[in-house]
C-alpha cells in the first residue's frame, strides 16, 4: 500500500506516538495479570496520581463516547439532568450514550457559539424549572477545550464550579483533548481540574498519541464507588488491560502527553498565520489549540478539495483543520500555501478586467 500524503481532517487520523509504543513493546513481554490487576495498570494509575498530584481514583477504558457516559452515568440517577453546551460532544457526537447508560438522564442544552458554559448559562437552565415535572439538574459539563478549541481558563472554570457547588451540582470535564487545554494555558494539570472544582475528569489518551484509550479520574472517590461494575457491564472492562493502561505511562513518564500536544497547538498556530491577512478567509474562532476553523467561499473550499485536500465542515460551520502530535511542518506549510494561492485567485477574479 501507497502511504498518501497527510491530511488534516481530523486529529484521529494520526498513528500512535514513539513513547505510547514503547511502551506497548515494553508491555508485551511475558504475561501479566488481567482485567487490570497488573503492574503496568497500577503504574499508569500512579503516574496519573504523580501528575495531577492529588490521590484520584482512575479507570480506563476503550474511548471518549464511554469515558463521558459512564462517567456521567455514575453522576446522575435516571430522573436527573446534565447542563452541556449545545455543541458539546455529549449532546452532537455520542448517539444518545449519556442519556442510554444513565437510564434517561436528560441533557439540558444551553445554546453557546463557541462552545464554552458560562455561569450565567448554568443559572439560568438549573433555575428554570423546580418543581417535579423536570428533570432535577445533578451535573454540568463542559469540555476543554472545546469542540471548536476553545479554552476554558483557571478562572472560568473556578466560576463555573463556584455556582455548582451553590447549586448542589457536580462538575465533569470533557478532556478528549486535555493535554492540549493545559499546552495552551501552560499551567498544571492540577490547576484546571481538582484545584478549580472539577469533580471528574475525563482525559483523551486517543487524540494525545495513544492508539486507543482514555482515562477517567474521580478527584471526589467516593463518586468512584462501583464504578468498575459499571465499566465491566458496559463492556469497557479490557482483560488484557495492561495493553490500555501501559502507553499511558509512556505519554506520562516521558512529557511526551504534553510535548504532543504542544506540537499540534503550534501547528495550528502555524496556520493561521499562514492564512491571517487574507480578505476571503476568515478564523471562525480564535486559534486557542489545535484546531483551526476557516470560514472561506465555496470556490475557495472546492479549490482546496481539487488539490486534494481533506477536511469537515460539519463542526463550526466550516473547514476544519485539527492537527495531531504526528503532524509535519512542511504539509502545515503546503497547505497554507494552497489557502493563499486560492485566496489571492479569488481577489483577482473581482478586479474588473
Ligand atoms: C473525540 C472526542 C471525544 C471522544 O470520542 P470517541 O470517538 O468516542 O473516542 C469526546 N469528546 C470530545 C470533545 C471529542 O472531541
Amino acid at each position: 500500500m501507497t502511504r498518501e500524503a497527510q491530511q488534516f481532517a481530523s486529529d484521529n487520523y494520526a498513528g500512535i506516538c514513539p513513547e505510547a509504543m514503547a511502551a506497548m513493546t515494553a508491555a508485551n513481554q511475558g504475561s501479566a495479570v488481567a482485567y487490570g490487576d497488573d503492574e503496568w495498570t497500577q503504574r499508569a494509575a500512579d503516574a496519573f496520581r504523580t501528575l495531577f498530584d492529588t490521590d484520584c481514583d482512575v479507570f480506563f477504558v476503550f474511548n471518549g463516547t464511554a469515558a463521558n457516559s459512564l462517567a456521567l452515568a455514575s453522576l446522575c440517577q435516571s430522573y436527573h439532568s446534565v447542563i452541556c453546551a449545545s455543541s458539546a460532544h455529549v449532546e452532537t457526537d455520542e448517539c444518545g450514550a449519556p442519556e442510554f447508560f444513565s437510564n434517561g438522564s436528560k441533557l439540558l442544552v444551553a445554546p453557546s457559539i463557541d462552545g464554552k458554559l458560562t455561569p450565567e448559562a448554568i443559572r439560568a437552565l438549573a433555575s428554570s424549572r423546580s418543581d417535579i415535572h423536570f428533570p432535577k439538574p445533578r451535573v454540568v459539563t463542559i469540555t476543554q477545550p472545546t469542540e471548536t478549541g476553545q479554552v476554558y481558563t483557571v478562572e472560568e472554570v473556578r466560576a463555573i464550579s463556584a455556582v455548582c457547588r451553590e447549586l448542589g451540582l457536580k462538575l465533569h470535564m470533557d478532556g478528549a483533548r486535555f493535554a492540549h487545554a493545559c499546552a495552551a494555558l501552560d499551567c498544571l494539570p492540577a490547576a484546571i481540574t481538582w484545584q478549580a472544582g472539577v469533580d471528574v475528569l475525563c482525559f483523551g489518551g486517543t487524540k494525545n498519541g495513544m492508539a486507543v484509550g482514555e482515562a477517567i479520574l474521580y478527584f471526589d472517590r467516593s463518586l468512584a464507588i462501583d464504578f468498575d461494575y459499571r465499566c465491566k457491564q458496559a463492556g469497557q472492562l479490557a482483560s488484557k488491560m495492561r495493553f490500555l493502561s501501559a502507553p499511558w505511562t509512556g505519554l506520562l513518564e516521558t512529557g511526551a502527553w504534553l510535548r504532543n500536544a504542544q506540537h499540534g497547538n503550534a501547528c495550528a498556530q502555524r496556520l493561521a498565520d499562514h492564512v491571517s491577512g487574507l480578505d476571503s478567509l476568515r478564523l471562525i474562532f480564535p486559534v486557542q489549540a489545535n484546531s483551526v476553523f476557516l470560514e472561506a467561499p465555496s470556490a475557495i473550499l472546492d479549490g482546496l478539495r481539487a488539490r486534494g485536500w481533506r477536511f469537515y465542515t460539519f463542526i463550526g460551520g466550516g473547514a476544519r483543520f485539527m492537527f495531531a502530535w504526528d503532524a509535519q511542518i512542511a504539509r502545515v506549510d503546503a497547505l497554507g500555501r494552497d489557502l493563499r494561492a486560492l485566496a489571492m485567485a479569488q481577489v483577482d477574479d473581482r478586479i474588473p478586467a
